[in-house]
């Protein structure tokens, strides 16, 4: 099991496979954003494979892709049937927009994916195109259903709330948990990149998003969905599904983390935050073996900050977008 030098396990990889996107959510990309990576600078699937063996060789088990938008890759399916069969690898998850979902999900499911994460802000579709600026409530939707239909459980739901935007629906999506096997999971808005989107006033506090939730009561420990990660999880009396609260300002979620993230180019990053970051893909591309990789990973690890510096910043002017980095 590979430790940081803080003494925590790490053994979580969330792998960018694209930063392209077919949404430009306004927290996370400018409306006009065209700084997506060449594609000669992006890590083939050949070359993918060979990192997450390497990470999983240094006892990683939990692996995530991510992006940008990982449906938009080509050959997701291909590429996840790949990445489920490197041993050691024993829990294959996504998160996505779920806007090319519904098509994709049995076929993901059969190539070994076992859950997604599904980003839906709003259930208004006339805000859900304003906010994502290119996406189509219903498709989501859509996805979501074939998503629960191809077994990819538990199902998660991440709901970035913004005050004045989507605060008002916060007991709806309570409500979504209720009746069907979703969990809802809250995330604060984090000054990530510079979207000009991103203030403290946008920002709703942990004490504040829990109390719009309602009576919710604890969960206990093995009723808890799998890879619970920093979210802290309640739900309401007799719900099929649950609320969780991810509120990196509010409430800090360092303490325990056990991940890293490689971006698409194949830069890994420690920490979410920070602009530190290590090559793999030089090494990768000049034939480095698997050891060698897993040295590298190790040095990183080494390196790992104790917590982000989220909070120093007043407005949001982050070193990356999130889509950059593979959040
Ligand atoms: N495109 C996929 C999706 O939207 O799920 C995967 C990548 S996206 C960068 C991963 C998560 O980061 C999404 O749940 C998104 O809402 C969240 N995110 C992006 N920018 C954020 C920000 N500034 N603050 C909080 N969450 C953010
Ligand atoms: Fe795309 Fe996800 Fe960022 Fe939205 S949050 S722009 S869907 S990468």
């Amino acid at each position: 099991m590979a430790r940081d030098s803080w003494g925590r396990s790490i053994d979580y990889l969330r792998l960018s496979v694209t930063d392209r996107c077919n949404f430009r959510c306004a927290y996370c990309l400018p409306a006009s954003f065209a700084g997506f990576a060449d594609h000669a600078a992006t890590l083939t699937d050949d070359e993918l494979v060979r990192a997450v063996s390497a990470f999983a060789a240094l006892g990683f088990k939990r692996l995530r892709l991510t992006g940008g938008e990982p449906l938009v890759r080509p050959g997701i399916v291909a590429l996840t049937r790949r990445l489920a069969q490197v041993p050691g690898v024993t829990d294959l998850s996504m998160s996505t927009n779920g806007a090319l979902l519904a098509p994709l999900a049995g076929e993901l499911a059969r190539a070994g994916l076992r859950r997604v994460n599904v980003s839906l802000d709003t259930l208004d579709p006339e805000r859900f195109k304003a906010l994502t600026r290119f996406g189509e409530l219903g498709a989501v939707l859509e996805g979501l259903d074939a998503a629960e239909g191809a077994g990819l459980a538990p199902l998660k739901l991440n709901v970035v709330v913004v005050r004045g935007l989507n605060d008002g629906e916060v007991p709806d999506f309570v409500d979504l948990a209720q009746g069907r096997a979703l969990h809802v999971r809250f995330i604060e808005l984090m000054p990530m990149g510079d979207a000009g989107f991103y203030s403290e006033g946008r920002r709703v506090p942990y004490a504040e998003l829990r109390a719009a939730c309602g009576a919710l009561e604890a969960v206990p420990a093995a009723e808890l969905p799998e890879g619970g990660g920093p979210a802290r999880v309640w739900r309401r009396r007799g719900a099929r599904g649950t609320v969780g609260f991810i509120s990196a300002l509010s409430c800090g979620f360092c303490e325990d983390c056990n991940r890293v993230r490689l971006t698409a180019q194949g830069t890994l990053h420690a920490c979410l935050d920070g602009a530190e970051g290590v090559d793999l893909r030089g090494p990768l591309r000049s034939g480095l073996d698997a050891r060698g990789l897993g040295a590298l990973v190790a040095g990183a690890l080494a390196r790992k900050p104790k917590s982000h510096d989220m909070a120093a910043r007043s407005v949001g002017a982050g070193s990356r977008f999130m889509c950059q980095t593979g959040g």
